[in-house]
């Protein structure tokens, strides 16, 4: 297994102006297989990223890779107002199955907009108002992530081109306009439950996610 130990090469974007950085990496055998965990930091903030990378990814073209945002309430406290952990765990499980694959785990919750401000956005969601509403009411705009820290991670872990694992057509367009050479698609599963149909709906209503909600949540 050397080569799934091998030491993420910094690329030339990795100049001391560059967005983030590599700070430590190490294997790390997970239920889904053995990864390799780096740990990037972003310039000027305290904010650390994380890839777990399978197998060598390094100018390898089509890796599968899900770019996934944190989601503290889903995948630490098992919320189902959302799909977020199930999302992760199905990437993890197919990269894991697969002979190389990266995820990438933003520290951007809620959409960008923190935990303590989600939660705000819950509360008003708890009175009628749907995810995009809420967010609004609290001044903020529909989607604050941004795919230019991820852009930069996979060009130092040296990926040459991906297929993205999402459902979601704002982040394909996203990471292409920061120069991610994207592929294809790899659908994301999620089973629905009845506090997620709605927000799921909502999510593909909304902003076109490619969802299909399938009654049965064994087939979605
Ligand atoms: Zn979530």
């Amino acid at each position: 297994m050397r080569n799934a130990q091998a030491r993420a090469r910094p690329h030339p974007v990795s100049s001391s102006d560059a967005l983030v950085r590599v700070y430590s990496e190490a294997p790390l055998p997970t239920r889904h297989g053995s990864f390799r965990v780096v740990v990037f930091r972003e310039r000027g903030t305290d904010k650390e990223h994380v890839a777990a990378v399978k197998g060598e990814v390094d100018g390898r073209e089509g890796v599968p890779v899900r770019v996934h945002s944190e989601c503290l309430t889903s995948e630490i406290l098992g919320s189902l107002k959302c799909d977020c952990r199930d999302q992760l765990e199905h990437a993890l499980g197919l990269i894991g199955s697969a002979p190389c694959g990266v995820v990438l785990y933003l520290r951007q919750e809620g959409r960008g907009i923190g935990l303590g401000n989600k939660i705000r956005a819950y509360a008003l969601q708890s009175r009628g108002a749907d995810t995009y509403e809420a967010n609004r009411a609290l001044g903020f705009p529909d989607d604050l992530r941004r795919y230019d820290v991820a852009a930069c991670m996979l060009k130092q872990l040296g990926v040459a081109s991906v297929e993205l694992i999402t459902n979601n057509p704002l982040k394909l367009a996203g990471l292409a306009r920061e120069g991610v050479r994207v592929r294809g698609r790899i659908p994301s599963v999620a089973p629905l439950n009845p506090h997620n149909v709605d927000y799921l709906r909502t999510k593909r209503d909304h902003t076109g996610h490619l969802i299909e909600l399938f009654a049965d949540e064994n087939s979605a």
